[in-house]
């Protein structure tokens, strides 16, 4: 039976519990249209107030796109400082969401201290035996935060997603499609002509996260095939995208390594959806083919098309 109040009990217990337990989250990601009917339903209410988000799980990215608001009837219990709802509410409510592939991603409610109480951990503890990913949030000083258990309680970050931005080309990929884009990583390995065009197309779309790869800096022999401002010649060509894409597109996370891709720890790869290989080089080539395979992971061969002959590169072209 799910229980979502906040009843009081030997919250200690809990502490020392879920000192083990590691919720395999990074981030959450809500739909602004999502945050703004939880933010108005926690605030218009002096009374304890709970909303509950439900959404996809990606990886370690939690993604929020529907908001179950209860009705003054759905409290079973609702004072200054405590709060439940009737179980008939979770037994109807969340099947529905189920039914459409959503699970509980977050439940939030309102408190009056800056970190969970004790009854807060334990029913924290209680419910992702039955939604591992769910994350407690707080709404306290006109703000919302969002906790996990992580050897002990740790914040998890949120983002908000406007769709507004995306509306001609939601025509194509679907809401749901759009979505995907939004809370999907690219690792570009090499940042030349082709990947820096790449990268930029990806940011303009919508892309959640971009790791970029490259142990070089700009040259101005490059200029002819990369868009760059004349005062990043000599800059580290990631560090140069790095600040490119975040002054146009803030919203877009990216990740710089200065260094070759063979230099580089497997894990920095691992929550990419897509590596897109860029080095004309064969060797380094020949490297992520491997390394993607070893990965399991999709990878895209781009720039200049290569020929090879005994070992070497006879011809180069294409793209
Ligand atoms: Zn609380």
């Amino acid at each position: 039976m799910l229980r979502f109040s906040r009843f009081r009990g030997n919250g200690h217990r809990f502490h020392r519990e879920s000192e083990g337990i590691r919720q395999n989250v990074e981030r959450i990601v809500i739909l602004s249209s999502i945050f703004d009917t939880a933010f108005e339903a926690l605030s218009s209410s002096c009374l304890e107030t709970q909303v509950f988000l439900f959404g996809k799980v990606k990886g370690s990215t939690l993604l929020a796109t529907d908001a179950l608001v209860p009705k003054d009837d759905d409290y079973e219990i609702r004072n200054y400082g405590c709060v439940k709802v009737w179980n008939d509410f979770v037994m109807k409510k969340f099947p529905r969401m189920e039914k459409q592939g959503k699970t509980l991603v977050a439940t939030i409610h309102s408190h009056c201290l800056d970190t969970l109480s004790d009854g807060d951990i334990q029913t924290h503890f209680n419910v992702i035996q039955f939604y591992p990913y769910q994350l407690s949030g707080i709404f306290n000083h006109n703000r919302i935060r969002f906790f996990k258990f992580d050897r002990g309680l740790k914040e998890v970050p949120y983002k908000l997603l406007d769709l507004e931005r995306f509306d001609r080309q939601i025509l194509i990929f679907g809401e749901e499609g759009q979505l995907m884009i939004s809370i999907s990583t690219v690792a570009l390995i090499g940042c030349g002509g082709g990947n820096t065009k790449i990268a930029f197309d990806l940011a303009s779309l919508g892309i959640g996260k971009l790791i970029l790869i490259d142990p070089d800096v700009w040259e101005e022999s490059n200029r002819n095939r990369a868009l760059i401002p004349l005062d990043h010649v000599d800059m580290p060509k990631v560090e140069s995208v790095k600040q490119i894409i975040e002054r146009h597109y803030p919203d877009v996370k990216v990740d710089a390594y200065k260094a070759r891709v063979e230099d580089i720890a497997e894990d920095i790869l691992s929550e990419a959806d897509i590596l897109v290989i860029g080095p004309d080089r064969f060797l380094t080539r020949e490297y992520c083919n491997k390394l993607a395979l070893k990965m399991n992971k999709k990878a895209v061969f781009v720039g200049a098309g290569i020929k090879t002959e005994e070992g070497k590169v006879k011809d180069m072209g294409g793209s």
